[in-house]
């Protein structure tokens, strides 16, 4: 036969929805793919079951249903003062992880340059791999993952063409401080670059940390494309919603991307999304508070079994230093990746190895997350327990 691609054999599949298929063969908890294990807000659900009966079920506007679109502007206007217009400036796609590989095919030519942080969610090395870019990684530096300002300015005189930036970012919980978006914005306008962002966790953040919307400071709506999704806010990640805003040419460009690649996210799922949208501000305070109470109630029960780890500022995930564990005779030469499958089948509880994260040779971390009811926290802090019996 003759070969593929020489584009399929230079990524492998992604190891966080692998550890999930894992995790499920074995009964473990899943604390590694980042979804919730509860349902969507109970307006969404009532309006799904009016629309299974009235439709639509039809395609919607290949760039989505006008009714979302205009839901979606209102709550981005209001986030960021800006005056985006609901049919030039937004497309709906399917998830988040479309928006952020239709952003890429649009901005850049293979062989352009882009500029990722490391640690960094997976899905973008694979964008940049399926859009021809080629990354440049700029560190964030444990333990408070800050980058240098030198150095993401020699990623931008290499002639990055775009920056992609996670925030909150996913693994590290880090949340940008205005200071240092305003850092990226002013290098971003200097060397005349996009900034695509995933700012998926943007209601998962904790107190004194605040969420900044880049594209909100000046200069930066021209040339930011936000993308974002219904996914976590609604805890709906099956639904496959998600949207990318970003100035009218922009999108009039990407319009075509999406359009070919995918025609649109699934109708009725956008109509019953519109309910969710409209359920206002104290969804999102409401909201805000669950994800503290987990993230308190996870890390201290991290703490209780005596497993060193981060803090997060943002997100549903947490870094677990296990050096400790690869110290022992019985784990000495392991991967990261082994550890989290003997974790699985021994301990119960599944991670993502950390090495999925960093393009620099980081083997010690694994990323569990939160995003689970109490009891299920409960249950995996008690199994995490055996770990501790390992130590001492
Ligand atoms: N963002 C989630 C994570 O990092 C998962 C998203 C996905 O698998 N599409 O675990």
């Amino acid at each position: 036969m003759r070969k593929l691609s020489e584009r399929v054999g230079t990524f492998t599949d992604s190891v966080i929805r692998r550890m999930t298929r894992i995790s499920d063969a074995h009964g473990a908890i899943n604390l590694s793919q980042g979804f919730p294990d509860f349902d969507p807000p109970a307006e969404m659900l009532e309006r799904l079951s009016q629309v299974a009966h009235e439709g639509p079920h039809q395609y919607s506007i290949t760039f989505g249903a006008k009714n979302l679109r205009d839901a979606i502007a209102s709550k981005y206007n209001k986030a960021t003062g800006l005056d985006t217009n609901p049919d030039t400036q937004i497309i709906v796609t399917c998830g988040s992880t479309e928006a952020m590989i239709c952003a890429m095919m649009t901005v850049c030519n293979p062989g352009d340059k882009v500029i990722v942080f490391s640690p960094f969610y997976e899905n973008y090395g694979a964008d940049a791999i399926l859009s021809g870019a080629d990354p440049i990684y700029v560190p964030l530096v444990p333990p408070e993952y800050d980058f240098d300002p030198v150095c993401l300015e020699q990623g931008f005189q290499e002639g990055a063409k775009a920056l992609v930036l996670c925030n909150p970012s996913n693994p590290c919980g880090k949340v940008f401080t205005k200071e240092e978006l305003t850092v990226i914005a002013d290098l971003a306008k200097k060397y005349d670059a996009y900034v695509i962002t995933d700012e998926v966790y943007e209601h998962m953040v904790y107190a004194p940390s605040v969420h900044t919307i880049i594209a909100s400071l000046p200069g930066m709506a021209e040339r930011t494309i936000t993308c974002n999704s219904l996914s976590k806010t609604f805890s709906a990640t099956g639904w496959r919603l998600g949207y990318m805003i970003g100035p009218k040419d922009v999108i009039e460009a990407a319009k075509k991307v999406h359009d070919f690649l995918t025609v649109g996210a699934p109708a009725p799922l956008q109509e019953a999304a519109v309910a969710g949208l409209n359920l206002g501000e104290k969804y999102y305070e409401d909201l805000n508070r669950l994800y503290t109470q987990k993230r308190d109630y996870f890390l201290q029960g991290l703490d209780e079994i005596g497993l060193k780890h981060n803090i997060p500022q943002g997100t549903y995930f947490v870094l677990v230093d296990i050096s400790e564990f690869l110290a022992l005779p019985q784990f000495k030469g392991w991967t990261d990746l082994e550890f989290c499958e003997w974790m699985i089948k021994e301990i119960g509880v599944a991670a993502v190895p950390g090495s999925s994260f960093f393009k620099e040779p980081v083997y010690h971390l694994i990323r569990l997350h939160f995003a689970r009811q109490k009891e299920t926290i409960d249950k995996a802090l008690r199994r995490l327990q055996k770990l501790k019996k390992i130590l001492d």
